[in-house]
């Protein structure tokens, strides 16, 4: 590559240009934004326009980070996104845009709001009432502006989806998935096309099935196609697998039961004689030991099959984490504060919680599911690479994953499987959205879309923890200070403050924890 003195002299003089602009923004920018009566703002409320000034843009769709931008909201809507050219504007030649109220996000870094795109709208543990509140508000304190509920309660649900559009309650947007196999499991073909349609009575926006038999999967599948209801696969050991959701059309394959068994030579796992389905040890056990039955060549087809029928892939690697390493899953630092005793008791070892099965969980079992990861984290990567739709959920209120931070948990284990950042991210926020089908709308920053964003203080790129509430530990100026966390998550036009939210959480936990008699 060959520089020229002038190129040099011109670089020289564009760098000058950005510093002095760029010492401008941290100083205040009463120079290049007029000044109108702009209020501070405030959390919960939406303004006529909103807004973030001199912001690193990070969009869904897998682009690197741009900027500074300034983002104009109006109402619940992303009017326009406006980069700020150093040399236009200081020419005049570029206005900036004028708002109601503004957050100053120099510094910081705006990425669409995160997508869970699985979770349980869980207001019980146990049987145990646990506040609605505290799941809503860890999840806008962690970026969430949305999330994809596979299987809850569902009239409440339901309600509370219209009670968050309508913006009554702080909670993100909730895309309902009601269960087929509740109240019972349909046994015959007629049987499950009457559960779909009545499902879609009820106004949900998809369906979440689990271990299906393949004649059920065939006609419920074929009615929801005809009605418009996407299909979430939570496959389990069953009849059914990968090679099902492939041909009939499912929309996602939740966890990752079903892929393996797909690739399995003699088609059925080599369970000891032994084992039962429903003790949940020998299930959760045996799961550590399905990948190495998966015949590399069969399993390259399954993915390939999968990326072909643009069926989904929302592998949770955050749920099973206890599986693999159970010591790390019980201390994780923020349940000092934030975690509720609701959860806290719903998480100890005990055979009548799903998912509270480690009693007596050995060294051999934590090593059987480290391979397990290693080869689930391949085949995740190489269905990326073959260009499968990855997203990213959590699943959490079971084994020791608490609303939010497991999203965030989530997006370090699919770095860990080798998705660059940018890549994480995009799976987060655009990929969720498509995988929603909300993808006109949702999960990027671009004018037209709804508002629907956060701003982080620190670059979620060179570290993807910088998204935890809690924030990570830094040495500045020779001192050690907590920093980053989500600062504003803003849904539908609406900021919320994540650390006040954070703080609400804190309160509540406090509380309950204080008038909370433990279980003997
Ligand atoms: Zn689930």
């Amino acid at each position: 590559m060959r520089t020229t003195r002038t190129s040099i002299a011109h670089y020289r003089r564009i760098a000058f240009a950005l510093a002095a602009f760029l010492a401008g923004l941290t100083l205040g920018h009463a120079q290049t934004v007029s000044q109108t009566a702009r209020q501070p703002v405030s959390s919960g409320k939406r303004y006529k326009s909103l807004a973030i000034r001199n912001a690193l843009v990070i969009d869904g769709n897998g682009t690197p980070a741009a900027g500074p931008k300034d983002i104009l909201i109006e109402g619940n809507l992303i009017r326009a996104i406006v980069p700020l050219d150093p040399v236009a504007l200081s020419s005049g030649e570029q206005k900036r845009p004028e708002a109601e109220a503004e957050i100053d996000a120099a510094g910081k870094y705006v990425l669409p709001g995160l997508i869970n795109a699985h979770v349980h709208v869980q207001d019980e543990r146990g049987g145990v009432p646990q506040p609605l509140d505290y799941e809503l508000k860890l999840w806008l304190s962690c970026g969430i502006t949305s999330v994809r509920d596979v299987g809850s309660d569902l009239k409440k649900t339901l309600q509370l989806r219209e009670k968050s559009n309508s913006g009554e309650v702080a909670a993100p947007r909730v895309f309902v998935y009601g269960r087929f196999d509740s109240p019972a499991a349909p046994v015959n073909a007629s049987e499950a096309r009457r559960r779909v349609r009545e499902l879609k009575q009820s106004g949900v926006d998809g369906i979440k099935i689990f271990a299906i038999d393949r004649d059920i999967l065939a006609a419920m599948s074929g009615e929801a196609h005809e009605l418009g209801l996407r299909i979430a696969h939570h496959a389990a050991v069953a009849e059914s697998n990968a090679w099902d959701d492939i041909r009939f059309g499912i929309t996602s394959i939740e966890h990752w039961y079903g892929v393996p068994d797909a690739a399995i030579e003699r088609g059925v796992q080599d369970f000891p004689a032994s084992y039962n389905y429903n003790n949940e040890t020998d299930r959760f056990r045996y799961a550590g030991r399905l990948f190495r039955e998966a015949d590399p060549e069969r399993l390259a087809k399954v993915l390939e099959g999968m990326v072909r029928a643009g069926v989904a892939w929302v592998p949770t690697l955050d749920i099973y984490e206890a599986s693999r390493d159970l010591v790390r899953a019980q201390n994780q630092p923020w349940f000092r504060d934030y975690l509720h005793p609701t959860l806290e008791e719903y998480f100890r070892p005990n055979p009548q919680h799903h998912g509270s099965y480690f009693i007596g969980w050995t060294s051999t079992d934590e090593t059987f599911w480290k391979e397990n990861y290693r080869l689930w984290m391949a085949a995740l990567l190489d269905f990326g690479r073959r260009g499968g739709l990855i997203g990213v959920g959590d699943d959490a209120g079971f084994i020791y994953q608490m609303y939010g931070f497991g999203m965030l948990r989530e997006m370090e284990l699919q770095q860990e499987a080798g998705f660059h950042p940018i890549r994480v991210i995009q799976h987060a926020t655009g990929n969720n959205a498509r995988i929603l089908g909300e993808e006109e709308r949702l999960g990027r920053i671009r004018p037209g879309f709804l508002a629907d964003l956060i701003v982080v203080d620190g670059n979620p790129l060179a570290d993807l923890k910088v998204l935890y509430p809690t924030g990570v530990e830094m040495v500045r100026d020779g001192k050690v200070v907590r920093t980053g966390g989500v600062q504003w998550t803003i849904k539908d036009g609406i900021p919320y403050h994540a650390p006040t939210m954070l703080s609400e959480v804190g309160k509540m936990v406090a509380q309950a924890r204080a008038s909370h008699q433990p279980a003997r």
